[in-house]
């Protein structure tokens, strides 16, 4: 794989093959019952080591990720937190996996649910956050009971690595986390293998539909997160001071490779032309660079492919009508070597344009500007996806409108990137979520756990 920033070759992965996805599950099966068996309180006892391992190893985990990734040093740091929230959420375990009960539902009758492991659990996680995802995954598993197979992507699969490592050095047994590497080929020996018994998917909309399709073919649970378009619905009585660096944040950061990326900024009522002046004056100010350099706000895309993608969605959008306010392809960032590419915004994006509805996953913001909150709220809307949409605004009258009405999972009011804790679902809506039971919080735990009703009579 690839360092982004110089566009080198640093390391080298073995793709799995179908042999070795079978090894992988019947050591996952072969611990399954013993590590079922375990006592919860034990099992939060690993996961608490575990936690404080992951706390000692912040920085190297973050330096990985910026390595492999390019994501600046910063962000790579604020991933790895947001990470070790889910672990933090996992040693909960055993208030997390009681049941219930309900004693004389008729006379002399008592019932009682119990949660038990669903088995051998598969987590495919996507490129862009490789220590984050796979701790939205395997914690929760494995302290519900499951043992776990974990196909990190094949572009970033260097922080699966470390955390697998660092899970047997907390104490783990072998066989409760195991790892297996490659692409299409390693996941569809897995959605096929009968001993998995569940999928939990993140990754782009169409990839995430056929596993979802795929999965459940083979009577399997699952869930898949997939790709994202999310609005920014600005205001005209919003604080600007507020806002822009908010929009910035959530247009640019994570070079816009982010499911949470504000990518459409809709002024409404006017406050479009203050919006634009300070939005370009800010944006030209942005640094971009290697993610270890002090500084640096903006790091490299993934790949020289993914950074052609997004460059062909800039001509598009122009040839559509679209004009550069900043263009990011000046500056001379694709001369140099590694993977970037500046900050673009682009102003005039009416909402038949590809740039208003498809997934673009690089520094590129448009911006539209429309009369009323309900032009805005209708643009939002017209998109395949609803993982996250935002206001910015003073008003509560507004900002309610706006939540009852957009359909997105997630709704950000006054916050650029509204990341729900790890103790509450991610939930996007439409293109962004196939299944039923979303990743983190209580639906995580009702995902990786079966209920056994009882009812008794004495
Ligand atoms: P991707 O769909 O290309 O890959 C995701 C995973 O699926 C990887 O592990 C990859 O190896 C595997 N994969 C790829 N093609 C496959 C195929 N044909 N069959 C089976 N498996 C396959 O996604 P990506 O480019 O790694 O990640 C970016 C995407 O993930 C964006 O669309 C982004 O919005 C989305 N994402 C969503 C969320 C969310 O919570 N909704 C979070 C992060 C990223």
């Amino acid at each position: 794989m690839y360092n982004p920033a110089s566009g080198e070759v640093i390391e080298q992965v073995p793709l799995s093959s179908g042999a070795e996805v079978e090894q992988a599950v019947v050591a996952a099966a072969d611990s399954l019952e013993a590590w079922a068996a375990t006592p919860v309180m034990e099992r939060a006892r690993l996961m608490f080591r575990y936690k404080s391992l992951l706390e000692e190893h912040l920085e190297e985990l973050a330096a990985i990720i910026t390595r492999h990734h390019g994501k600046t040093l910063e962000e790579a740091r604020g991933e790895v937190r947001r990470g070790i929230d889910m672990v933090d959420f996992a040693c909960g375990a055993p208030t997390l996996m009681q049941g219930r009960t309900l004693r004389a539902v008729t006379r002399e009758v008592d019932q009682d649910y119990y949660r038990y492991p669903v088995g051998v659990v598969a987590g495919i996680p996507p490129f862009n956050f490789p220590v984050m995802i796979p701790l939205w995954m395997f914690p929760l598993a494995v302290v519900a009971g499951n043992t776990f197979i974990l196909k990190p992507s094949e572009r970033t699969p260097l922080g699966a690595v470390r955390l697998a490592e660092l899970f047997l050095e907390a104490g783990f047994p072998h066989g409760v986390l195991n790892l297996v590497h490659g692409s299409g080929e390693a996941v569809d020996a897995l959605l096929s293998h009968p001993q998995v018994r569940a999928v939990s998917f993140v990754g782009s909309e169409p990839v995430a539909r056929h596993i979802y399709q795929r999965a459940a073919q083979f009577g399997k649970r699952v869930q898949a997160a997939g790709g994202a378009k999310n609005h920014i619905i600005v205001m005209p009585d919003a604080d600007l001071a507020q806002v822009v660096p908010a929009i910035l944040n959530s247009a640019f950061g994570n070079a816009g490779e982010r499911c949470l990326a504000g990518s459409v900024a809709v002024a409404v009522g006017g406050c479009g032309r203050a919006l634009m002046e300070r939005l370009e004056d800010e944006t030209r100010a942005l640094k971009v660079g290697p993610g270890e350099q002090d500084g640096v706000d903006v790091g490299p895309l993934i790949r020289d492919e993914h950074r052609r993608r997004v460059l062909s969605h800039l001509q598009r959008s122009l040839d559509e009508g679209a004009r550069t306010v900043v263009d990011g392809r000046q500056d001379g960032w694709l001369e140099r070597p590694g993977f970037f590419l500046g900050p673009s915004i682009l102003d005039r994006v009416t909402p038949g344009m590809a740039a208003a509805r498809e997934e673009i996953f690089g520094p590129v913001l448009a911006v539209s500007h429309v009369s009323t909150i309900d032009e805005a709220i209708m643009i939002a809307n017209q998109v395949n996806y609803g993982n996250m949409a935002v206001i910015f605004t003073s008003s509560g009258r507004a900002a309610h409108q706006f939540r009852e009405r957009v359909e997105a999972g997630i709704v950000g009011v006054n916050v650029g990137v509204a990341q729900p804790f790890a103790f509450f679902p991610f939930s996007g809506w439409k293109g962004s979520f196939y299944g039923d039971l979303h990743l983190q919080g209580t639906d995580g735990v009702d995902f990786y756990t079966r209920k056994k009703m009882v009812v008794t009579r004495w």
